[in-house]
């Protein structure tokens, strides 16, 4: 890829905090959860709220988001704080509404990154865009379902490009939800040098006890930012909500993490 140098500028550029942290709940809920949660993490790192409005459920008759109502309680969101945001887009429809909604940042779901229809009919809907875009890797462990979303975007000269890591599935029990695999990243990395890369502890652990070493492991492997599922009372939150922490916990959380990178 000739052009691989320009990849990392949007990060640089946005005199965004390095690492990007990015947080917020797995599922907007209600406007009132949403402004709460965006005020409480504009007192932590977090420059970024993110939400799930159209949530991609494994199986039906869980919650499935609030849908298209949510991104006007993000605008809101980031009138009242400053805090960028994003959310999952899955198809064009999606992308377009959250153009109109100003959504700072769109991210590719684990879900679709796998489908490369999708991911193409998301790529040209997002031809030429000046958003920053963020793919997820898919949810099975196949780097080159990875690259070729990465390539399908870059393809559409949608340069503002990231990669999210967010673990694969294994059929077998393991202590993760979705087993890191750290060497896939890596093997990514190998290809797009600067690419930036976000780990998304949340869905890798499935739990919160530990998204702390996650997120150790991946500041030592110098990733370029967290995306974590934060919420004021994660155990009565409407999806995932053995894995989301608090707004405190984060806060506390990466000031943790500096004191332990500076001593290492
Ligand atoms: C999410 O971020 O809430 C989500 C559904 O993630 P993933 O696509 O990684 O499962
Ligand atoms: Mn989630």
């Amino acid at each position: 890829m000739e052009n691989n140098k320009n990849l990392r500028n949007w990060l640089n550029k946005m005199d965004l905090a390095h690492p990007i942290v990015i947080a917020g709940p797995c599922s907007a809920e209600t406007e009132e959860q949403v402004l709460k949660i965006a005020h409480q993490l504009k007192e932590t790192d977090a420059t970024v709220l993110r939400a799930g409005i159209w949530k991609p459920r494994t199986r039906p008759g869980n919650f499935e988001g609030v849908g298209a109502l949510g991104l006007k309680w993000l605008q809101k969101a980031k009138e009242e704080t400053g805090l960028m945001t994003a959310t999952e887009v899955a198809n064009a429809n999606h992308v377009d509404l959250a153009l109109k909604h100003d959504v700072d940042i769109l991210w590719v779901g684990a879900r679709t990154t796998v489908s490369p229809f999708i991911v193409q009919e998301i790529a040209d809907a997002l031809k030429g865009t000046d958003k920053i875009v963020l793919i997820k890797n898919p949810v099975n462990p196949d780097l080159a379902l990875w690259l070729g979303a990465v390539e399908r975007f870059y393809a559409c000269d949608v340069k503002n490009l990231g990669v999210i890591h967010r673990g694969f599935s294994t059929y077998e029990k393991t202590r993760y939800r979705n087993n890191p695999e750290w060497q896939i990243p890596i093997d990514l990395q190998n290809k797009f040098p600067d690419l930036p890369l976000i780990l998304d502890p949340s869905h890798i652990a499935g739990r919160r006890d530990i998204i702390f070493e996650l997120c150790q492991t991946a500041l030592d492997l110098n990733y370029d930012g967290l995306m974590v599922e934060t919420h004021f009372d994660p155990d009565k939150a409407w999806s995932d909500a053995e894995q989301q922490i608090t707004p405190a916990t984060l806060k506390q959380m990466t000031i943790d993490l500096r004191i332990r990178k500076q001593e290492g």
